[in-house]
């Protein structure tokens, strides 16, 4: 076991709205209805900042799936609902709205995540809930722009014959959503976002640490006039409800965010009616700077929040920070001194600036790398402790003297612990970047543009950040490469993976 280390947590109470909405137990959205489980079970969610139960949740399973789906279905099935016949304008105006009302309620949807997640309501209010009102008015404006081709074809066993052939884009039908824990508003309207801008029908089942901002989300779509059975929301276990929308025969698609573990599993459940899968899982994201970046003290603070940032719990994270040798002991001296003094704390303490991990199993898993770590014989520079006896804070970590085979440097470990070693030049770093079964994110810090772009080009990950971190945009797709995952969230890129291209050929 780790250390534990005192922290005064102070217990503050929710605002009295965000009490209400917790009084009774949040029931799952399907059909338009908001309604118990069906087996009328019910499961708690806690505060991680201090253990305690905050509310009650429907605890669904595949019974609520099959419902929620057979919903779904019954819209996109009939041709004459109001989703079908909807103009694309007016499918646009409707998810402007949702954005708007998102926006219109950001203080009460900082304020849940807050406390469902664990992160600081002020970083809630400043990321998480903007940049999903952002999302939905971003993919607002694409519904009137899916558009297709016309293609001259020439057919060489029909001589002379005359063709005129089109592609449109159409819906790929009921998508099955299944989100995680570490941004629960953001990763739901990442996945909404997009599958509503292009027609589908939606099932999204939300994490069970965090189902709250997600149920809320819902209330709110609802208000602004999504129809009935377009989107369902239907919270429970992975194992229960989540295996069951992805093995569901008539589900059409399946889009997860989570663990590369779960992404495997789901690209098996999905295999039994080859639903279309996109993923996007786990990374272990190299952060490398060079002796000749423009500005240590920013580039300092760059790999800082790299890794501390939502507390390390982003499958983004700049876990693995690699120094060149010259200014390595600058760069972890400076690093330790920004860990050492992040304010921790509740989320809802105006003055925090972490919080607590998810869950007791993040905890323990977290504080289990540590250990790992240690005993391997690496070294823990600063933090490497629980923090405090209630609730599941740990201490910003900086852990230097490693090997690559370590857990601790190949794991993601999704949590506020960086790893960071020297090196000598850039093909020996690029080399070790890459030596990683994930491929999500990595960040290069340098004046040097050219050695900026060659390195960029030879790193295998999604997204390549250069002298800045964890920059995200609805219109930036964002994806990984090897095992981060399959295809790409946000952009005009996800819209490719919600539709089907149809090809038209017409005989003249
Ligand atoms: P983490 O390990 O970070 O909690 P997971 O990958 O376990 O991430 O969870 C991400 C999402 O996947 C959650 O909504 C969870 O309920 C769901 N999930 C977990 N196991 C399964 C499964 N076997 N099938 C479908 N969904 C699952």
């Amino acid at each position: 076991m780790v250390a534990t280390a005192p922290l005064d947590i102070p217990a503050i109470q929710p605002s009295s709205r965000v009490q209400e909405y917790l009084q009774s137990p949040r029931q799952a959205l399907i059909n338009g209805q908001w309604q118990a489980a069906a087996s009328g079970k019910t499961f708690a969610v806690y505060n991680p900042a201090s253990g305690a139960e905050i509310a009650q949740v429907a605890e669904c399973d595949a019974e609520d799936i099959n419902q929620a789906v057979a919903a779904a279905r019954k819209v996109f099935d009939d041709p004459n609902h109001a989703w079908n016949t909807m103009t694309p304008s007016d499918r646009g105006r409707l998810i402007w709205k949702i954005g708007d009302l998102i926006l219109e309620h950001a203080d009460e949807l900082a304020e849940l995540e807050s406390i469902d997640n664990g992160k600081p309501k002020a970083v809630a209010a400043a990321a998480d809930v903007p940049l999903s009102a952002d999302l939905f008015h971003y993919m607002a404006g694409w519904c009137t722009k899916l558009e297709g081709n016309t293609i001259p074809i020439s057919v060489p066993y029909a001589p002379g014959a005359k063709f005129h052939a089109y592609t449109t884009r159409e819906p790929v039908g009921v998508v099955g959503q299944i989100i995680p824990w570490n941004f629960p508003l953001l990763m739901a309207a990442w996945k909404l976002g997009p599958a509503l801008a292009t027609g589908n029908c939606v099932i999204l089942k939300p994490a069970e640490q965090t189902p709250l901002t997600a149920l809320r989300l819902g209330e709110i779509m609802v208000e602004a006039g999504v129809p009935d059975g377009v989107v369902n929301i239907v919270p429970g276990m992975g194992e229960t409800a989540g295996a069951s929308l992805a093995a569901h025969d008539d589900v059409d698609k399946i889009a997860f965010t989570g663990s590369t573990e779960v992404g495997k599993m789901i690209v098996n459940a999905a295999a039994g009616n080859l639903k279309k899968v996109t993923l996007e899982l786990g990374g272990k994201s190299p952060n490398i700077i060079f002796k000749d970046t423009a500005d240590l003290e920013a580039t300092i603070a760059g790999a800082a929040s790299a890794i501390f940032f939502n507390h390390g719990q982003c499958c983004c994270a700049g876990s693995r920070l690699y120094v060149e040798k010259d200014i390595f002991e600058e760069v972890v001296k400076g690093v330790t001194a920004a860990a050492a003094a992040i304010k921790m704390g509740p989320g809802l303490a105006p003055d925090t600036e972490m919080g607590p991990l998810v869950s007791d199993e993040q905890l323990a898993r977290v504080t289990g790398y540590m250990n790992a770590g240690v005993e391997a014989g690496a070294n823990c520079v600063t933090g490497g402790t629980r923090l405090g006896d209630q609730g599941y804070f740990v201490a910003p970590t900086v852990i230097t003297d490693t090997r690559d085979d370590m857990s601790i440097v190949r794991e993601e470990i999704f949590g506020p612990v960086v790893v960071a070693d020297p090196f000598d030049d850039i093909e020996e770093i690029i080399d070790r970047s890459n030596d990683s079964a994930y491929g999500l994110a990595a960040g290069i810090w340098t004046r040097d543009l050219s050695k900026a772009h060659r390195t960029a080009a030879r790193l295998r990950a999604g997204t390549v950040w250069v002298n800045t971190y964890n920059i995200f945009d609805a219109a930036l797709p964002f994806g990984g490469y090897k095992q981060s995952g399959w295809g790409r969230e946000m952009g005009h890129e996800v819209l490719e993976l919600y539709t089907e291209t149809k090809a038209v050929c017409m005989g003249l």
